[in-house]
């Protein structure tokens, strides 16, 4: 079935002149290099097409390609490649396109369908892990930058390989694209963990503060004043919430940044017991099973979160002890 998709994608690609790719806003390694990977892989293989990457860009991730600017005035009727995206409402940087078709490629869970085309699997570590199979499977290209993004976005979206979605399947992946690239994969590590030491005494800050409750939830309030002192950006914490796993006691932890300038809080949460994306899109937010996050500017939201979370981590236990 799947294979009959990845197929189906391809002879899409090489229908259009015009694509465009797009990923979730607020991105992560694995939705910058998801994208930018498809893009090169498309160019490789269609030098003659227009293929963009838009959305806005994040400094840190600038090693893994520059992305290009929102400008579609000569795009008429391009067609539109989301990745590591279940939901229209959180593309990045599509506000001006007027495409003709949609194709989805992501590892969300998602009840709604967006696209024409809609390669999805939960199961899957990351959305690179899916672009990689994608394109052992059909005629698209690999260099050596393709395949050091795609497998920076497995490495990361998998935590290393830590997080419950990695599976046979990843390896089999990620040997494949080791074999066949022969990518210098140690040295691409950098690119992903090599970090300033204002973050690292962030780090600290974080470890320092952090709330247990007697359920198994753990949490942090982040103010603006904080992020200033440290000199770090909102988009830090996400970067450093998948460091607190495997606490002894902890099953769910959560941070919650206030995000000045948007004038909303920044959640990030990650479970290893109870589910907490059904939690989560109780206060406008989703994502998988075990790490989820959401967005609100109400204050009574991440209070009654926060009580969400404790009952489920006491719900866990009661089941699970
Ligand atoms: P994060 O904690 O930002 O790394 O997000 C964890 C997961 O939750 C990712 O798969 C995100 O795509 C998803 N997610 C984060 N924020 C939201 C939101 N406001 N709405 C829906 N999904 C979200």
């Amino acid at each position: 079935m799947a294979w009959d998709i990845d197929k189906k994608i391809y002879k899409k690609i090489k229908k259009y002149k015009n694509i465009v790719i797009a990923r979730h806003i607020g991105p992560d390694p694995d939705a910058i290099a998801s994208q930018i990977a498809l893009r090169d892989s498309i160019r490789l293989t269609f030098p003659q097409k227009k293929v963009l990457a838009v959305g806005a860009g994040v400094s840190k991730f600038k090693k893994f390609g520059l992305l290009d600017k929102s400008d579609f005035s000569d795009m008429k009727d391009a067609l539109l490649i989301i990745t590591d995206v279940p939901t229209m409402e959180r593309v990045d940087g599509i506000e001006d396109l007027q495409y003709k078709e949609i194709i989805k490629i992501d590892h969300h869970p998602c009840d709604q369908k967006v696209a024409t085309i809609e390669l999805v699997d939960e199961s899957a570590s990351s959305t690179c892990q899916i672009i990689t199979e994608m394109l052992f499977k059909t005629n698209l290209m690999m260099d050596q930058q393709v395949a050091g993004n795609l497998f920076l976005g497995i490495v990361s979206d998998s935590d290393r390989f830590l997080i419950s979605y990695t599976s046979v399947k990843t390896f089999q992946i990620i040997t494949k694209l080791l074999e066949r690239s022969k990518i210098d994969f140690v040295n691409l590590y950098e690119k992903l963990y090599e970090r300033p030491i204002n973050e690292i005494k962030f780090h600290g800050y974080l470890a320092q503060n952090l709330q247990f409750q007697e359920s198994g939830l753990a949490y942090i309030k982040i103010s603006p004043e904080v992020l200033k002192e440290f000199g770090v950006d909102t988009a830090t914490p996400s970067n450093m919430i998948n460091d607190f796993n495997y606490i002894k006691d902890v099953l769910v932890w959560t941070f919650i940044t206030y995000d000045e300038k948007n004038e909303q809080y920044k959640v990030n949460i990650r479970s290893r017991g109870p589910i907490i994306n059904e939690i989560a899109s109780r206060y406008h937010g989703g994502g998988h099973k075990f790490a989820s996050g959401a967005r609100t500017s109400e204050k009574e939201d991440i209070e009654n979160l926060l009580k969400d979370l404790d009952q489920a981590c006491q719900e866990y236990k009661k089941v699970n002890e």
